[in-house]
Order: structure tokens, then sequence, then C-alpha cells
């Protein structure tokens, strides 16, 4: 549906310039929960205001159906946006500022009604139509901001960190709405995030990015399990990252030294060039030492936090790297256990990523 193609954005000129995207090209898809995800800075903002309209890409093209859209101007789009601020008009009521864009779109009165009644009944908002914005919780306006945004019917509906001024228990329940108005409306939204968190909950898609790069367009599962780079499988979840030595190949396989072990693994789950090993902390176990197959690793238990439904198990190895397993607190290897007691973990071959450093 939507299409980037190398676009790059650069502001200013001459030794002030900032690139703040480069060479970004990633398609979106009709009907698609699509997060760009990122640290600060990082250029989400910039490609969201370039497919509103309210930025022009430096170089690359932008296309929707199949059209460039480059000068096509914001209300010439099929886009609406709903901003951080929500940018609502406070001394109108929920139902004036829903009818707002479509007065100005210049829609029948009848038909006008008929909208913002059902965008009301969307957001579960009917018995607040008459109520004033600056009388409104940020939950509550969060809803109408987003009630307005879908009342012309975008085709696509852009959301730069709506949920933000939110405490967390009302973002969580909003994560959860949002996603039901997106599969409710079809309407593609594109939702701009630093929180790793909140695009793992809700997107089909995520678009990861630092320093104006994509590094990796994946859906929740595979970003997590296949990370491009080292980037991305920090960014990620919680990871454990082990130094790789690669020791020779020989055909099919690989023999590898990680984190002073040695294990021989399939070549083609090796990169190219410089490498580490991702860990998840969830797929460590705690094990006898010396077993066979997968990494093994011992060294002396730094620290045991509880967790409730886990232990979080910090071990300092031999070459002076720590490294955190979250054992489920059922594990019986767990009692006993305390801090300077020597202790050896498992990680099973299919938990080790290898990952571009
Ligand atoms: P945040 O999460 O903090 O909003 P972001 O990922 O949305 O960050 P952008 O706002 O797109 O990032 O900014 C990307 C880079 O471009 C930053 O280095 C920023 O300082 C710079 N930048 C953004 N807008 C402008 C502008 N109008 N003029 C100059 N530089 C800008």
């Amino acid at each position: 549906m939507i299409q980037l193609h190398s676009v790059s954005k650069i502001y200013g000129a001459g030794a002030g310039a900032v690139t703040a995207l480069s060479d970004v090209s990633l398609t979106i898809a009709e009907n698609e929960f699509f997060t760009l995800l990122g640290p600060s800075g990082c250029g989400k903002t910039t490609l969201l205001r370039m497919l509103a309209g309210f930025e022009v890409p430096s170089r690359g093209a932008i296309v929707l159906d199949g059209r460039d859209i480059a000068d096509l101007p914001p209300n010439r789009r099929p886009i609406n946006t709903v901003f951080q601020n929500y940018a609502l008009f406070p001394h109108m009521t929920v139902a004036q500022n829903i009818a707002f864009g479509l007065q100005s779109l210049g829609r029948p009165r009848a038909a006008i009604k008929a909208r913002v009644a059902e965008m009301l009944a969307l957001v579960a908002m009917e018995h607040l139509a008459d109520r004033k914005i600056a009388a409104m919780s940020g939950g509550q306006q969060q809803r109408v901001a987003l009630a307005r945004a879908l009342a012309p019917a975008p085709r696509i509906l852009l959301l730069d960190e709506p949920l933000s001024a939110l405490d967390l228990k009302l973002r969580r329940q909003m994560q959860i709405e949002l996603k039901r108005l997106q599969a409710e409306t079809g309407i593609t939204f594109v939702f701009v995030t630093h929180d790793q968190e909140e695009a793992l909950t809700m997107s089909d898609r995520i678009a990861v990015m630092g320093a104006g790069l994509l590094h990796q367009v994946a859906s929740p599962r595979d970003l997590y399990d296949r990370p491009a780079n080292r980037f991305v499988a920090g960014f990620i979840g919680e990871g454990n990252f082990l130094p790789v030595h690669v020791r020779s190949r020989d055909g099919a396989l690989a023999r590898v030294t990680i984190a002073g072990a040695d294990l021989t693994l399939p070549a083609e789950t090796l990169p190219a060039g410089e490498m580490q090993a991702l860990v998840r902390p969830e797929r460590i176990v705690l094990a006898p030492a010396g077993g066979t197959g997968g990494l093994h690793l011992s060294g002396v238990v730094e620290n045991l936090v509880y967790i409730g439904t886990d232990t979080h198990l910090h071990l300092r190895l031999p070459d002076g790297a720590q490294i955190t397993a979250r054992i489920g607190n059922g594990d019986p290897h767990l009692q006993g256990l305390a801090p300077g007691a020597r202790a050896a973990l498992a990680v099973p071959s299919d938990a080790l990523r290898l990952v571009p450093a």
C-alpha cells in the first residue's frame, strides 16, 4: 500500500546539516498495524511527518497505491494523524471535536451527526458526547483524539507516541484498545514508539530504526528470535552477548569458542564477519556441569533476584563476563544456591543466535 524507496531526509545544509533518515526503503501493507520503533532521535517522527506530507524527502520517493505522492499536500492525502499532545480544542465538546474534521470536508449535517454517533460508540464514549474536553482525563482525551482522527475514514492513521502521556495501567489498556480499533476499522495504522514492549504488544510488523538507519522490518516474534544484528538484538528484549571466536569451518560445520567454551555449530548459522552470540535469559537452564550438547558455562553466583515467577541469576564467568539467566522458581536446582556458590548453566544450541557485531 505504501512504499518508501531509498528515502533520505537531511535538515539544514553545510556544516550544520543533520541526516535524520538515511536511505530507508520499506513497504507497509493494507490493513497492517505497522510500528516504527527506535530510540529518541532515530528519525521516527521525521518518517511519519513525510508520510503525512508535513516534510518532503530530500531524496527518494514515497509511493501510495502505486503513485508517487511527493507533491500531494497533507489535506489531499487519505491520511490522518493522532498527535502526542492530542491537539484537541479544549473549549469544544467531545462531539464538536469529532465533527470538526467532517465539517471542514463539507459533509452534509445529517451524515456528520450519524458519523459522530458511530465514532462515539467505537470508542465507548456515547455518554460523554456533550462534555467539554477541558473536563476530561488524559485517557478520555486520547479516545476523543482517536475518534476525531478516524471520523473521516482515512485509509491510513499515523500515531506519534499517542500513549506516552498516560500512566502505565491506562497505557496497557489503550494498547489493547488501539489494536481492537485497528482490527475493527481495517484502517492501516502506522504507530511510532520508543517502547519495545508497546511495539511487541500491538504490531503486526515492526521497523527497528537507529540513528537514521532502518535495521530490520519483521514480525515481533521474528525480531525477538532472529534479530538481524547486534543493535536489534539489544533493543528488543533482554539479552546476554557473548564473544565468539571461530576456530575453523569445515564444510557444513563450524568449530567455535563462545565465552571460553568450545562447541560445534552448523556453519550456515554463522554470519559473515565479526559476530557475537545472543542468549536470551529465559533460554538458559541451571544444569550439572559437563553435560553434552549446547553451551555449558560455569562460574560463581554473584546475585539472585527473586521476581515472583522466576529468579534472575547473575553468574560471573572465569573470563570476568557476567551472564544473566532467568530460572523458573519451580526449578529444584535453585535450592540451596546462594551468592558466592559455584553454578553451571546450559544453553541449548538452538537458543544460541549468532548476530553480526
Ligand atoms: P523522538 O523519539 O525524540 O521524537 P525521533 O526518533 O522521532 O525522536 P526525529 O524527531 O525524527 O527523531 O529526529 C531525527 C533527527 O533529526 C534528530 O537528530 C533531530 O534532532 C533532527 N531533526 C528533527 N527535526 C528537525 C528540524 N526541523 N531541523 C533540524 N533537525 C531536525
